[in-house]
């Protein structure tokens, strides 16, 4: 009997919220760490599908990627793919908020002051969550000043419905290294490599390792 791949969904980078015709808002994810595991999870012989933000840097081969600008893309493409996978890390750096109404065409320059309307976007892993089925699992992401890292992590996954969430610091933005903490539903604390600081590359193939034996034999 063959086993079938497991197969990963994964969001990473941006998302831009558009101000009107030509400008947006966002956030400086760089995508580096979402790629990365897309990377090691088709390198552990997984099925990846990557839902792939703004960001300039391609995506790994033997991937399928869909790309996705705004939260609005980012949540139609969510709701088509989420029922096929195994698992979501929800690794997207979803704007909080965005501008509403949209201006249509371009707004003109005249030198007054502009104000943004801003509205809350929808909370999408939370909304996946809702609707998991029995054996899917989520894995969020929570990016918090350090100080408030663990506690405010672990506020994230209870509030979201997650299984598990990566904690790490606001200085893993942009940068190679990553120095993360594994929070889980089920109350375990995980820290890759005692703590050390690890390149994105080496934390990615830490998570999916992890996440193989925390899901156990794949299904027939
Ligand atoms: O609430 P916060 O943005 O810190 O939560 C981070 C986690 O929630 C990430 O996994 C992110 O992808 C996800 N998120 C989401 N929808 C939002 C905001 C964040 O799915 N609107």
């Amino acid at each position: 009997m063959s086993l079938r791949a497991r197969r990963l969904l994964i969001t990473a980078g941006p998302t831009h919220e558009p101000i009107d015709a030509v400008r947006y808002l966002a956030n400086r994810s760089s995508g580096r760490l979402g790629l990365a595991l897309a990377a090691a999870a088709r390198e552990a012989g997984w099925d990846v599908t990557l839902l792939l933000g703004p960001v300039a840097t391609a995506p790994p081969a033997g991937v399928t990627t869909q790309r996705f600008e705004s939260t609005a893309d980012l949540a139609a493409r969510l709701e088509a793919c989420f029922p096929e996978c195994d698992v979501l890390i929800m690794a997207a750096a979803v704007a909080d908020y965005r501008p509403r109404p949209v201006a249509r065409g371009k707004l003109p320059r005249e030198g007054a002051e502009v104000r943004l309307e801003l509205e809350p976007t929808p909370d999408l892993v939370a909304a996946c969550a809702a609707r998991k089925r029995p054996g899917q699992r989520l894995i969020g992401f929570a990016l918090e000043e350090a100080a408030e890292l663990e506690v405010r992590a672990a506020e994230k996954l209870r509030r979201k419905g997650l299984d598990a969430i990566v904690a790490n610091p606001l200085e893993t933005m942009g940068a190679a290294d990553i120095r993360a903490v594994v929070l889980t539903a089920g109350g375990e604390r995980l820290i890759p490599a005692e703590g050390r600081p690890l390149d994105k590359a080496a934390f990615a193939r830490w998570l999916i390792a992890w996440l193989g034996g925390w899901l156990g034999p794949a299904a027939p």
